[in-house]
């Protein structure tokens, strides 16, 4: 089963939200799924790509405007191994205010002790907020550092793992910590 309908069933993706891996004998190219909402994707949906977010085939199916996030990040950590981007509502708050996302239960290590914010105004300006450039990719890598998730101001957030489940497993416990803290619209107050 594909890691994007197992993070929609849990509820961590959305309509938008994407997973890859790189190749497992590849290591200069991932692997994701066409275009298509996590709940749809199938096997036969995923593509390989470089880490130049090019289409390794020829096919003609629409790809994730996205996908530089994925190799350029391939690229610059040889260490991470899968990344899922995703647009979750509930973590825009913290990408806005600064609140810190802290791990604040035993099981939640696996984020990281600091979760560093990437806002793509720094950089480029008054865009759509979409990471649809390999420099947009790079910069994005830039501010996540040797961190496990960064999140992206008014956008949403990506997680990177060594293997495919450590990338799926912070997003639940992001999801679970969110249950644990107080209301969005309450952090949204302190937005600047
Ligand atoms: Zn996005």
């Amino acid at each position: 089963m594909p890691s994007d309908l197992v993070l929609a069933n849990r509820g961590v993706v959305d309509s938008f939200g994407h997973v890859s891996m790189r190749h497992p004998d590849r290591p200069d190219r991932y692997l994701l799924s066409r275009s298509r909402a996590p709940y749809l994707v199938v096997d036969a949906d995923i593509m390989e790509f470089t880490l130049e977010n090019e289409p390794v085939s020829h096919d003609e199916r629409a790809l994730y405007a996205e996908r530089a996030i994925h190799g350029r990040i391939y690229a610059a950590r040889p260490d991470v191994a899968a990344i899922c981007h995703k647009h979750a509502p509930a973590t825009i708050p913290f990408g806005v205010t600064g609140t810190d996302l802290r791990p604040i239960f035993h099981m939640a290590w696996a984020i990281g002790a600091s979760i560093p914010i990437w806002d793509i105004a720094d950089r480029f300006g008054d865009t759509n907020v979409l990471v649809t450039k390999n420099e947009m990719g790079d910069h994005l890598a830039h501010t996540l550092g040797s961190h496990r998730v960064a999140r992206m101001r008014d956008h949403g957030s990506v997680v990177t793992g060594a293997t495919l489940p450590w990338s799926s497993s912070p997003q639940c416990i992001c999801k679970r910590m969110l249950n644990c803290s107080p209301q969005p619209s309450v952090l949204a107050r302190f937005a600047i």
